[in-house]
């Protein structure tokens, strides 16, 4: 198959057309390029798994056209409630309990259901265009570094995919915060963009659950193919460098995450240096770890993903 990159104006319509026929589409969002389906499809859904080689174990999150579709998906706390007025449209995803609309292929069986809605121009323009929920996850190979630009996505799914709309470099850079919301408790399954300081306000923070299958729920995830450790920065030949401070001398390649440490921008870049350096032909790369608080707890999760063997 053959797979067109398109921009936006030539795009949308199309993108809307293909989800109307049960067809995947690649589209940019806020956090990273999602590969969209019909979430209502069960069999549109399937080809996001082939094209990905995802386990069926994995669930797909559920992109909503508007908030209106909230409560004809799942059963909404005032908790929950409260946490969609604040952060969407944006890069926060509820786990709920599910209504039966949503097809069991979407929840891996599960009861719950995982839903958010885009503040991305384009895809929140194809997601009126076409009127009705999309199911869509990281437009990359199971397991890989998620993509950041429609250049990564024909890296990881050319071939595999029949459209990619072009929509420049992701804001965030990284996957969006998921948070299993139970009474006034929540459990974030994911550290994101929306942090756990920010979340605190809008009830009690807990770490994960038993029994609820968390994203990326293998150890390896988000991963090069080049060995990559966290750790101080001791240079060599053939090690490449992912920096947050140190200066980097003696490394075969060095990727500064933000020169000056600002972790928003250091997400943002975090996936294309991670690509950049796995594509230099290293024998190891290492990550320096960033401060572990806000935005800082996201990026270090990804790191230690991409770390485990
Ligand atoms: P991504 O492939 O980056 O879009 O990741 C989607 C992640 O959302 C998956 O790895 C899932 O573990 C998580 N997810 C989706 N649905 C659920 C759910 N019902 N319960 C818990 N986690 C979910
Ligand atoms: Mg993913």
């Amino acid at each position: 198959m053959e797979t067109l990159v398109t921009s936006p104006a030539e795009g949308i319509a199309s993108a809307a057309a293909l989800l109307a026929a049960g067809e995947v589409v690649a589209l940019p969002t806020e956090t990273v390029y999602g590969l969209g389906a019909a979430a209502l499809d069960p069999a549109a859904c399937a080809r996001i798994f082939e094209a990905k080689d995802r386990p069926l174990s994995d669930p797909l999150i559920v992109h909503l056209p508007s908030r209106e579709w909230l409560e004809r998906v799942a059963v909404v706390s005032p908790t929950a409630f409260r946490l969609a007025e604040k952060f969407w449209p944006g890069p926060l995803t509820l786990v709920l309990p599910r209504l039966d609309i949503v097809p069991d292929l979407v929840t891996a069986g599960q009861d719950t259901v995982a839903v958010r809605m885009s503040s991305h121009p384009i895809f929140s323009a194809v997601l009126q265009a076409y009127g009705k929920p999309v199911a869509a996850p990281s437009a990359n190979r199971f397991g890989r570094i998620s993509p950041t630009s429609a250049g990564d996505v024909v890296a990881e799914l050319g071939g595999r995919i029949p459209l990619v709309i072009d929509g420049g470099p992701c804001e965030h850079g990284i996957e969006s915060t998921i948070v299993l919301v139970r009474d006034s408790e929540l459990h974030i399954l994911r550290n994101g963009p929306v942090t756990a300081e920010e979340l605190a306000a809008f009830g009690a923070v807990r770490g994960q659950v038993a029994g609820i299958s968390a994203p990326g729920g293998l150890a390896s995830h988000y991963a090069p193919r080049t060995p990559l450790m966290i750790g101080n920065p001791v240079p060599s030949p053939k090690t490449g460098l992912l920096s947050w401070q140190a200066a980097g001398e003696g490394f075969a390649r060095v990727e500064y995450l933000s020169k000056s440490h600002d972790l928003r921008e250091a997400a943002a870049n975090l996936y294309g240096a991670m690509r950049r350096l796995d594509a230099a032909g290293l024998d190891l790369i290492i990550a320096e770890p960033v401060p572990e608080s806000g935005l800082g707890r996201a990026i270090m999760e990804r790191l230690k993903k991409a770390a485990a063997r």
